[in-house]
């Protein structure tokens, strides 16, 4: 099979373009870094199947980043058979830059002139064929996102694939000519394969070129001795790229004829984001941003006065017993998207449950309880929360399609700068509220080793879709107990506090153990565009199809061990709903309850169940979902036969279950939503971590992962019951802050004493 590879700059559509041509639902998102390992997808359509290899982003060969060493790596080791070199119309002069390096490698290559779509739209025109004849190899123009031309750019390249090429450079014709002949024969005497892009990679005083070839540096050092450029002396690395961007320049840029409106086209985008990267505007702008999505997905009051009307006007009445009441709106107001979709989907999975319920009448009452409570009660927790979950996701996929996303990077690496850490690693952050593994994977966009550790320890914080079940069911089950005012305020509040809490953990990390420069922030800001339907469609189907397979797979076997564990005693003996505290589960749980307690879900709930908080937290361990599963496999054998319960009815009903049963305070329900959220984060997680960190640092970070937690959910319990232990917590914060100060301090001192 013949071998493709898609290589370009960053954000240029090479995955859009991957996706179209393999049928693959891989990650797009409008801002550079996405793609960070290589993906391969076979194409179908050709005379014979065609594997075709994503690549990570790159501006040019000389790679800095663990994820611009794959792709050198590949395109110069794995030898594919055609390079596709994906070009940004819209950019065209940056993009060429990295064309003219590949073109110097001897295989056989096609430019991709994508983007065409915005080039029309602005009214301007290409010449593709100027630049096919400057360059020498063959340039369709396509456009990734409509799908327009890529199946003649794949009958193109694959007849390019046929032939054989040899590299050739642009920078022949100037001073070092010479030079490149020479170490070009040099190579060539070595048999190294591609010695034209090898001799001016060692020209340009590459890295790992020199490292490879120690012996040849001396016919580049002889020729420096003799060289003197005007403007650049004998830096010959700036001499070469000062070549690549004159020819361009001079050569190149006439493919594009750039059109009046242009400019104001571009002036409507400045004016935006003069507005949202402002340095003062742009922060705030970003958090109402975030509470409105929130509020969109989980408020059961999205509009405070229609919800008054319908009340006023007696429209209620109307409805009143109709199943629109609750699904559409409460006494509260009208609901938002997202509970509205809730609801329906909550009274689907209920009308099951009581359907089985009903077959199952005449069956024994384990084999009821087994499969009602023990299998439906868990799974249907779990995947009521579908809606939401691909809501919040919808809103960020938009965000980040359109740019907006790749801005906030730009503001916040101002503030992170401070922290520590490079507005780079706000993107796997981002990413980590959909779900830490990729997240923790995207970290090889970051050149640093110690602010990648930092970022990798901290995304667990930025709470991922399978902790959203936990904040939504306990804050709808506070807001009803305890009578709170609004759902949304506390899921909002719980991920900002989340995000605190990574923010406080990298200014520690930084300034002790991972001390270290932030690397400079070099990032352009995409173009904004429109999100493309498709994109968006193929996020959320990924996501739907990832969440629902956990909830069949691994929840689903906890769901079945946890019915069990807790329906049999030491003795294996089968025992009732309400003798459940003497299950196996309860022993368990009992055996760990103490060290809970200063984290309010200990020893001070109701003896019966104290356990059931502590096991629900252990569960999460395996899998976030795990925690409302837990909930929901358990309410249904404490109701009825220990307490009467009244709630709306679902997984806020298992929690008030819970609450109603062991007496919990809203402290510590808000304690073990933090606990759940900054604690280890799920097995998956932990294996990536495992994967992506050096060795010696994956312990600590396990150990990081359980103390944060629970310092931080033993602090908003305490400060939250009773509110004078803060002054006991500031002293101890402002405590370490000085120590690690005067230590870093000393140890610097000593540091310069030494040199
Ligand atoms: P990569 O970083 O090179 O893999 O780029 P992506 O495939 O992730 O795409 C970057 C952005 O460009 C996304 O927002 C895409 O929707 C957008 N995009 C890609 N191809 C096209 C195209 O042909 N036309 C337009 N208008 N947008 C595109
Ligand atoms: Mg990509």
């Amino acid at each position: 099979m013949k071998h493709f590879a898609l290589a370009g700059n960053p954000n240029c559509g090479k995955t859009t373009l991957f996706n179209a041509l393999t049928g693959s639902t891989a990650h797009v998102g409008n801002w550079p870094g996405v793609t960070v390992d290589k993906k391969e997808g076979v194409y179908k359509k050709c005379k014979e199947p065609i594997s075709i290899v994503d690549l990570p982003g790159i501006y040019s060969l000389s790679p800095y980043t663990p994820e611009e060493i794959i792709s050198r790596n590949f395109i110069l080791d794995e030898k594919p058979d055609c390079i596709i070199n994906i070009v940004d119309a819209t950019n065209l002069e940056r993009n060429l830059y990295l064309s003219t390096q590949i073109l110097e490698i001897d295989v056989p290559v096609v430019i991709a002139l994508n983007m065409i779509d915005l080039i029309e739209k602005n009214g301007d025109s290409l010449d593709p064929a100027a630049l096919e004849r400057k360059l020498g190899v063959p340039v369709v123009c396509i456009s990734a996102a409509k799908e327009e031309n890529i199946e003649k750019l794949m009958d193109i390249a694959y007849n390019e694939s046929l032939k054989k090429r040899v590299g050739t450079t642009i920078l022949e014709s100037g001073a070092l000519s010479h030079l490149i002949q020479d170490c070009k024969a040099a190579f060539t005497g070595l048999e190294v394969n591609n010695p034209l892009f090898h001799s001016i990679k060692l020209i340009e005083n590459d890295e790992i070129e020199v490292q490879n070839h120690k012996e040849l540096v001396k016919i580049v050092e002889e020729f420096k001795k003799t060289f003197s450029d005007d403007t650049f002396g004998s830096d010959l690395e700036a001499i070469v790229a000062d070549g690549r961007y004159q020819y361009i320049a001079k050569n190149l840029s006439i493919a594009k004829k750039k059109n009046k409106e242009q400019s104001e086209t571009l002036t409507t985008s400045d004016k935006i984001d003069k507005v949202l990267t402002n340095r003062w505007a742009g922060i705030p702008i970003f958090l109402v941003i975030l509470f409105l999505i929130f509020h969109l997905t989980f408020s059961e009051n999205l509009f405070y006065f229609p919800g008054a009307i319908f009340q006023s006007a007696g429209v209620e009445a109307c409805f009143k017993g109709s199943m629109f009441k609750g699904l559409f709106w409460t006494e509260a107001g009208i609901n938002s998207p997202g509970v509205i979709l809730f609801n329906f989907l909550d009274s689907i999975t209920g009308g099951i449950t009581d359907m089985v319920g009903g077959w199952l009448e005449s069956a024994p009452g384990w084999v009821s309880g087994f499969i009602c409570d023990g299998i439906l009660g868990g799974v249907f927790a779990v995947l009521s929360f579908i809606p939401q979950i691909l809501l919040l996701f919808l809103f960020f996929s938009i965000l980040e399609d359109t740019g907006y996303m790749a801005r906030v990077a730009f503001i916040l690496d101002r503030i992170f700068r401070r922290f520590g850490l490079s507005g780079r690693a706000f993107m796997p952050m981002i990413m980590g509220f959909g779900c830490s593994v990729p997240a923790m994977i995207n970290t090889r966009t970051l050149a640093d080793q110690n602010e990648r550790t930092a970022t990798v320890r901290v995304i667990p914080f930025f709470s991922c879709g399978a902790k959203l079940p936990i904040l939504t069911a306990i804050a709808g089950g506070i807001c009803q107990i305890f009578h709170f005012p609004s759902v949304d305020l506390i899921t909002y509040s719980m991920y900002l506090i989340g995000i605190l809490t990574a923010i406080v953990s990298v200014i520690v990390m930084r300034n002790t153990t991972m001390r270290g420069a932030v690397p400079p922030f070099i990032m352009e800001l995409p173009t904004y565009h429109r999100p493309q339907f498709k994109a968006l469609m193929i996020h959320l189907w990924d996501k739907l199809k990832h969440y629902v397979k956990k909830a069949f797979t691994i929840i689903l076997v906890s769901t079945i061990l946890i019915w069990f564990l807790s329906h049999f005693a030491w003795n294996w003996r089968f025992i009732d709903d309400a003798d459940m505290d003497q299950s196996i589960l309860a022993g368990i749980g009992q055996l760990f309850t103490p060290i809970f307690t200063p984290l309010g879900f200990g020893l001070q709930l109701t003896y019966k169940f104290s356990w059931i908080f502590v096991v629900a937290a252990i569960t999460g361990l395996i899998a976030k979902e795990n925690v409302i599963a837990t909930f929901g496999t358990l309410a249904a054998c404490i109701i009825g036969t220990i307490i009467d319960v009244e709630a709306d009815g679902g997984d806020v009903l298992a929690t008030v279950t819970m609450i109603e049963g062991t007496g919990i305070t809203w402290q510590a329900l808000i304690a073990f939503i933090v606990f759940n959220m900054t604690t280890i984060p799920c097995f998956a997680a932990v294996a990536t971590a495992k994967g992506e960190l050096p060795k010696k640092k994956f312990w600590t970070t396990i150990l990081f992962w359980l103390a944060t937690s629970y310092f931080v959910s033993m602090m908003i319990y305490l400060v939250f019951s009773w509110w004078w232990t803060c002054f006991i917590f500031i002293a101890v914060i402002v405590g370490a802050g000085f120590a690690i100060h005067y230590y870093n301090r000393y140890r610097d001192n000593k540091e310069i004493a030494r040199i």
